[in-house]
C-alpha cells in the first residue's frame, strides 16, 4: 500500500509517498510560500528533481497540486489517486490527550483543537492540512502521529516543573517533549544494534538537528527528555536558546523596553548558536568553517553545544542509573564528526571509547565506538517520515 506522509506547517508543506512494502519513496517533496506566492518541489524516485512557482493560496491549493504531480502522466509516480491508501499526519503537540497515534475521527480533530494553545504555531496548521487532505481524499483513512506522544510514559518527577502546582492542574503546563518519533524510531533501532534486552535496556538518543532534544529511553520507553512545554526548552540549538535563567527574559525587556513577546522571539529565533557565534550562522557547517577561520565566537559555540549536550546526558545516566548505548541522529548528529567527538570525550568517564575509523563516516548506521567500548555509541539516521507511514499503516 501507498502511505502519503504529510507535515504541514503554516505556510510550507512536505510530503513523502512510500511504497509500505518496499518502504521505498515513490515521491518526496514540499510546498512553500503557501498564501505568499507559491514555489513546488518534486522528487520522483526514479526521475529529475523539479521546482516550480505554482501559486498556492491556501494549504487545499497546495495539497491538489501535491496529488496532481503524484499523478501526472510524464512525471508522476502512480496512475490514479486511488492508489493512495492511507495517510499520515505529523502533529506536533498531542498534549496529554494522545500517548500514541490515531486514526483520524471528528473526536480526534476536536481534541488536537484543544491542544492548540500548546503550540499555537504549529496545531493549527497541522488541522489545515487534515482538513485538506480530507477534502482532497474523500474516504482514504488517514492517521495523527504526534511529536510529543512517545514521551507520555515519562514519570512525573520528570515531567513537573517547579511552579505552582495550579499551573498544571490548570493549564496542564508540564514537560511534554518533541522529536518523539525520531526518538522512538532510533531507539528501537539502537536496541537492536547494540543487542540489547528491550526489557532491560538503557539508552539515550542525541537528536542533534537544527532543533536538538536528548531522550533517556528506559526498557523502550521514554523516561524524560530536554524538550520541554515548547521546544524552546532544552540544549542550545540553531536559533534557540535552550535553557536558562528564566529572570533574564525581565531583565532584557527591561535594558532594551522590549515587550515579552519580542524577547521570546529572540530566543527562538536570534539565540542559541547563531547568537552565540555573534550571528555567524545557524549551521554547523558554516560554524565549523568560520571556527577554522579562528573565528572565536563561531568556536565558542561548538563549544557551548557539545558542552550541553553532554551535562545533558551526564544527567540521564544519573537519571537512569546507567547506560548501556547511546544513539547519535539528525542532520548534526549523523554528519558532524566534530561534535560526536567533543561530545564523547566528555564521556570517558562512563567508559566511552571513540573508534576514530569510523567516527568519520557520514549519513550511515555505523558503530563509532570501539569494540571494548564500556557503552556503545552508534550514529542511526532518523526517518521520522518512515516511521510515520509505519504507525499509520498499523493503524489502518
Ligand atoms: P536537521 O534539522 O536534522 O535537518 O539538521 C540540520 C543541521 O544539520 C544543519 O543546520 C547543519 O548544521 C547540520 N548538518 C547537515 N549536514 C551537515 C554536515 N555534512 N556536516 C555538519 N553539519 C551538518
Amino acid at each position: 500500500m501507498n502511505v502519503l506522509v504529510i507535515n504541514c506547517g503554516s505556510s510550507s508543506l512536505k510530503y513523502q509517498l512510500i511504497d509500505s512494502d518496499s518502504e521505498n519513496v515513490l515521491a518526496s517533496g514540499l510546498c512553500e510560500r503557501i498564501g505568499i506566492d507559491g514555489r513546488f518541489t518534486f522528487k520522483p524516485e526514479n526521475g529529475e528533481k523539479y521546482t516550480i512557482d505554482s501559486e498556492m493560496k491556501d494549504h487545499t491549493d497546495a495539497i491538489k497540486i501535491v496529488l496532481d504531480a503524484l499523478i501526472d502522466p510524464k512525471t508522476g509516480v502512480i496512475r490514479e489517486l486511488s492508489q493512495i491508501g492511507a495517510v499520515g499526519h505529523r502533529v506536533v503537540h498531542g498534549g496529554e490527550k494522545f500517548a500514541k497515534s490515531v486514526v483520524i475521527t471528528k473526536e480526534v480533530i476536536k481534541a488536537i483543537e484543544e491542544c492548540n494553545d500548546l503550540a499555537p504555531l504549529h496545531n493549527p496548521a497541522n488541522l489545515i492540512g487534515i482538513d485538506a487532505c480530507q477534502k482532497a481524499l474523500p474516504g482514504v483513512p488517514m492517521a495523527a502521529v504526534f511529536d510529543t506522544a512517545f514521551h507520555q510514559t515519562m514519570p512525573k518527577k520528570a515531567y513537573t516543573y517547579g511552579v505552582p502546582d495550579r499551573y498544571y492542574e490548570d493549564y496542564k503546563v508540564r514537560r511534554y517533549g518533541f522529536h518523539g518519533t525520531s526518538h522512538s524510531f532510533v531507539s528501537k533501532r539502537l536496541i537492536e544494534l547494540a543487542g540489547l534486552d528491550r526489557n532491560n535496556s538503557k539508552v539515550i538518543v542525541c537528536h542533534l538537528g537544527n532543533g536538538s532534544s536528548i531522550t533517556a529511553v528506559k526498557n523502550g520507553e521514554s523516561v524524560d527528555t530536554s524538550m520541554g512545554l515548547t521546544p524552546l526548552e532544552g540544549v542550545p540549538m540553531g536559533t534557540r536558546s535552550g535553557n536558562l535563567d528564566p529572570a533574564i527574559i525581565e531583565f532584557i525587556a527591561n535594558k532594551e523596553n522590549r515587550t515579552i513577546s519580542e524577547v521570546m522571539n529572540i530566543l527562538n529565533k536570534e539565540s542559541g548558536v547563531l547568537g552565540i557565534s555573534g550571528g555567524v550562522s545557524s549551521d554547523f557547517r558554516d560554524l565549523d568553517q568560520a571556527s577554522s577561520e579562528g573565528n572565536e565566537k563561531a568556536a565558542n559555540a561548538l563549544d557551548v553545544f557539545a558542552y550541553n549536550v553532554a551535562k545533558v546526558v551526564g544527567g540521564y545516566v544519573a537519571a537512569m542509573n546507567g547506560v548501556d548505548a547511546i544513539a547519535f541522529t539528525a542532520g548534526v548528529g549523523e554528519n558532524h564528526l566534530g561534535i560526536r567527538r567533543r561530545i564523547m570525550s566528555y564521556l570517558g568517564y562512563l567508559g566511552v571509547e571513540s573508534n576514530e575509523e569510523t567516527m568519520g563516516i557520514r549519513g550511515e548506521e555505523v558503530e563509532i565506538s570501539t569494540k571494548d567500548s564500556k557503552v556503545k555509541v552508534f550514529v542511526v539516521p532518523t526517518n521520522e517520515e518512515l516511521a510515520i507511514a509505519r504507525e499509520t499503516l498499523a493503524l489502518i
